[in-house]
């Protein structure tokens, strides 16, 4: 495997399989790779002749207030786990080689970015659409692998490959959560023992909420209600939201009568986490 921090590096790499006809799949990531990155590796790797594995903590979806600063980097140990896993490129770049001098283009999106996530984080998906772009521009695979750990960046993605004919396969991978529930997340190194502890209350909502769905409840309030109530028995958690929405279009629903996402963002202390579920998953 090797790892390469130019996308001239990247693009001789894939010239070189495409002149062999092999097969390419992308997984972009931040770093700090745990098993729910593995898992889109092993998937690629399935899927793929080649993997490349993209490294990338992307300042522009970060906004001014938010962690950049503080999001945890190890590249070494990204590497053995890549490896282990059969990625057989790392693109590990700095920010200057993505965005150099002068960079002023974007790739931006109404609508689906106008809710849940995309309203406490307003720069963050013109900063996610920005940086996918460009690593499908730079490794130009056949597919590419997102986590529905992260629902709505999942659909942003779909939506904007649709609306601008991206010649590429998206394919949304499941959820991978620690034995005791809790959504896997480069950012859960930030939880102190008690934060680690109180951030259990986020996948307990997950399991009301699905519970509900499970047997038979439509109305979106109540089930919202029931999430939201667990959220804040618990001191440590604040919530940011608890939504059910229509899972193509991000748009909040009152009645459970279509395939839907139940979403959930809650802070516990300074740390904001995610958690959802699909109701097609939960029915399935
Ligand atoms: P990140 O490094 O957090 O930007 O995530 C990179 C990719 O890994 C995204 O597509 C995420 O949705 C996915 N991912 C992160 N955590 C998980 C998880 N627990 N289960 C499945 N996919 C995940």
């Amino acid at each position: 495997m090797k790892i390469v921090k130019t996308i001239a590096e990247v693009r001789a790499a894939v010239k070189e399989w495409r002149s062999e006809g092999l097969t390419v799949g992308l997984v972009p990531t931040m770093g700090y790779l745990h098993e729910g990155h593995a898992s889109l590796i092993d998937a690629s790797v399935r899927d793929n002749d080649r993997t490349v594995v993209s490294d990338f903590v992307n300042p522009m979806q970060f906004g001014p207030t938010e962690d950049l600063q503080s999001y945890p980097r190890d590249l070494e140990h990204d590497a053995a786990l890549a490896e282990a896993h059969g990625a057989d490129l790392i693109f590990n770049p700095e920010p200057d080689e993505m965005y150099h001098e002068g960079f002023s283009s974007f790739v931006d999106m109404t609508v689906l970015t106008q809710e849940l996530c995309g309203l406490s984080r307003p720069v963050h998906f013109r900063g996610v659409c920005t940086v996918v772009s460009k690593l499908f521009n730079i490794v130009t695979p056949d597919r590419a692998y997102f986590g529905k750990k992260d629902a709505q960046q999942l659909a942003v993605i779909r939506h904007m490959v649709d609306d601008l004919n991206m010649p590429l396969e998206i394919i949304g991978c499941p959820l991978i959560r620690e034995e005791d529930g809790l959504a896997k997340s480069s950012r859960n190194t930030y939880l102190n023992a008690e934060e680690r502890k109180a951030a259990l209350v986020l996948s307990q909502a997950i399991k009301i909420g699905s519970e509900l769905v499970k047997g038979g409840e439509t109305n979106a309030e109540k089930i919202v209600s029931a999430m939201k109530a667990h959220i804040e028995a618990e001191p440590l958690a604040r919530i940011d939201y608890v939504k059910l929405v229509d899972a193509a279009t991000m748009q909040q629903i009152p009645t459970l009568d279509r395939p839907a996402l139940c979403a959930i963002a809650v802070y516990i202390g300074k740390t904001r986490l995610i958690d959802n579920f699909f109701t097609e998953d939960v029915k399935a």
